[in-house]
Formats: C-alpha cells, structure tokens, sequence
C-alpha cells in the first residue's frame, strides 16, 4: 500500500506529491492528466515568483518536477470511488479502469471546471475573449469593454473588479434580479461605467477570428434579441468541483464542495483535500499549491500518529 495516495495532478496535487515524497515516504499519484485547469490557460502572472508563463509549459513543469521525485504517477486513470479507512486501516481508491490502489492516507485534489455558457462562439473564443478568471485574464482587457454574464455574487465581484480595469463593464443577468449580497450590488450601481441588463439570456458570442467582438443576448421578457459590441466575456455562472464520485465518502457542500479544516483535514479519517475542489475561498494557483503542501504535512503529521497496523 501506499503511505499517501493524491488524486489529481493539478498543481494542488503536484504539490502535495512534492512534499510527501521529501518526507521518503511511499507516494502515488493517480490523475486523468497532469496540469489540470493549467492546461487550459494562456499567460499566467500571478505565479509569485513566476514573472510570466502559460498553463501548458506549467503543465509540463510540474509534470517534470513531481517525476522527479520518488511518485509512483499513473496518468490516464479517473478515481471513481473512495473508501475511507478506519485509524490504522487502509483506504481504498477505486479506478474506473476497475484497479482498487489501497493507501493509509488520502489527499484529494481532483479540482474545478468552470460552468460554460454553452452556446455558440463561447469554445471558439475561449482564451480569445471569452474567459472565466477576472483575478487572471481582466488586467488583458484594459481600458476595454467586457460583459460580466452572470449575477451571483462572483459576477457581481468580477464586474467591480474589472470596472476598475475597464473602459465599460455590462453585466447580464438571467433572472430578472440580480442575486449577490446587497451590499455588493449597491457597489456595483455606485460605479459609473456598469451597466446591467437583467432577464437576459445570452445566445452567442461573435468574434472576428481572431478575437471576439460582441455577444447578443435575448430580452426575456419581450423575446428580442439584441447585440453588444465588446473585447471580453467574462463568465460567471459558477464553478464545479470534480466530487461527484466522492458522495457519501467525504461530507460535501450543498455546492460539492470538500468541507476542509485549517489543516485541509476532511470529514473521513486519514483523508485531505487541497486546492479548487474544496471550501478554501479564492480557485488560484498558489492558493491551490500551498493547501497542496499543507495537506501532504497534515497527512504525515497522522501517519506518524496512526496506531500501528
Ligand atoms: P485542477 O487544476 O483542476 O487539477 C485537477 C486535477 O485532478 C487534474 O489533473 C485532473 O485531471 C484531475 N482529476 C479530476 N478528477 C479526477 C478523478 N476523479 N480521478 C483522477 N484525476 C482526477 N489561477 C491563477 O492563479 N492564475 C491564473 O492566471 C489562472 N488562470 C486561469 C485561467 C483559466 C481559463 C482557468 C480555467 C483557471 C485559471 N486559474 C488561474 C485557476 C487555476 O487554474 C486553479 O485554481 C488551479 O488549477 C487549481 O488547482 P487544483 O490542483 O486544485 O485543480
């Protein structure tokens, strides 16, 4: 059996991995690909102590950094159960390639996937205009004009946020009301270039090629469709963690969401989380490298302590 078995690659993962192996202890990693969400963005610059890079050649790098290290590392397989153990027991991880990987502890870190609008022009534009992170892409659309697609209170963050940043910020609402804390949406009516459109559905998103150029929308009351002319989409209808095969293993929120500890503990006994899957507030990087290494250490901190088998 494994000491610590992490599931995921990504880079709450690949840090996790990282400091479990200096600890000399036997490691795997299962994860369907290696990089996670990295893969899918274009400049990263928040990466403290990383001035610039893309999410593939991150990818790439954690990949060559954990392989550095002692990692059993198996790619290509998705865990598709968990059973955790009682103190001094052994989990056991379920593959969907039917290989049960058993392990005295767990760390969890399969992550995110940004909720998409699902309509045409969104994945052709995707990293040309269309984005998900204003914390990453909105300082690319300065003095711009972006809609926010979504009134919940990240919408309703990310449209003050990118207000600052912007020329002009439309935010668009489904609902006919805009669902964030009240307190934030009287911030955002306090701003001088928002608007916002409520009942709103967005239908496509237009681009030039290249780049986008705008979005059209239907007025749900009167069924119009309508055309903005902008650089940027920034969408905002939610994030979804990768923990629907861990129901009834780990407690979850009502959202998915592994219910952490300060220590990244979960509910079950000898099992972590770390990264965008989790309650930690703000999905970044460094966020998800540092809860990474700190629930390998919670992990051996309770393998030193586990009665022995
Ligand atoms: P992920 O990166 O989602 O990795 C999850 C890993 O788990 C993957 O390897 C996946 O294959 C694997 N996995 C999932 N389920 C299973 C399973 N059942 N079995 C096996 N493996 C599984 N953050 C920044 O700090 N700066 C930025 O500039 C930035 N830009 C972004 C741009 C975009 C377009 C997106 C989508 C996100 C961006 N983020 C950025 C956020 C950042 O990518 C995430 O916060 C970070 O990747 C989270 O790391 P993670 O390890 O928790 O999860």
């Amino acid at each position: 059996p494994y000491d610590m078995l992490i599931v995921g690659g990504g880079p709450a993962g690949a840090a996790a991995a990282i400091y479990a192996a200096r600890k000399g202890i036997r490691t795997g990693l299962v994860a369907d690909r290696f990089g996670g969400q990295t893969n899918d963005t274009l400049g990263i610059e928040n990466l403290i102590s990383v001035a610039h890079t893309e999410g593939p050649a991150l990818a790439k790098e954690l990949e060559s950094l954990v392989r550095a290290h002692e990692v059993e590392v198996m790619t290509g397989q998705m865990a598709a159960q968990l059973i955790p153990a009682a103190p001094g027991g052994l989990a056991e991880v379920r593959l969907a390639s039917g290989a049960t990987l058993k392990a005295r502890t767990v760390v969890l870190s399969p992550g995110a996937r940004w909720r998409s609008m699902n309509v045409p022009g969104e994945a052709e534009y995707r990293n040309k205009g269309v984005a998900y992170c204003p914390h990453c892409d909105g300082p690319l659309f300065k003095g711009k004009r972006v809609a926010v697609i979504g009134g919940g209170n990240s919408g309703v963050e990310a449209a003050i946020d990118l207000a600052g940043i912007t020329a002009h910020v439309t935010l668009i609402e489904f609902d006919p009301k805009l669902r964030a804390d009240e307190v934030l949406q009287a911030k955002l009516r306090s701003l001088p270039n928002v608007s916002i459109i409520a009942s709103a559905q967005t239908t496509e998103v237009f681009g030039d090629g290249a780049r986008v150029v705008g979005l059209a929308y239907k007025d749900r009351t009167t069924g119009a469709v309508h055309r903005l002319e902008l650089e940027g989409i920034f969408v905002q209808i939610g994030l979804v963690p990768n923990s629907e095969w861990l129901k009834g293993a780990v407690k979850l929120t009502g959202r998915g969401e592994i219910e952490v500890d300060a220590r990244q503990e979960t509910s079950a006994y000898g099992v972590f989380a770390a990264g965008d899957a989790t309650t930690t507030p703000f999905k970044q990087i460094v966020i998800a490298m540092g809860d990474g290494a700190k629930a390998a250490l919670s992990a051996f901190d309770c393998l030193m302590r586990a009665p022995a088998p």
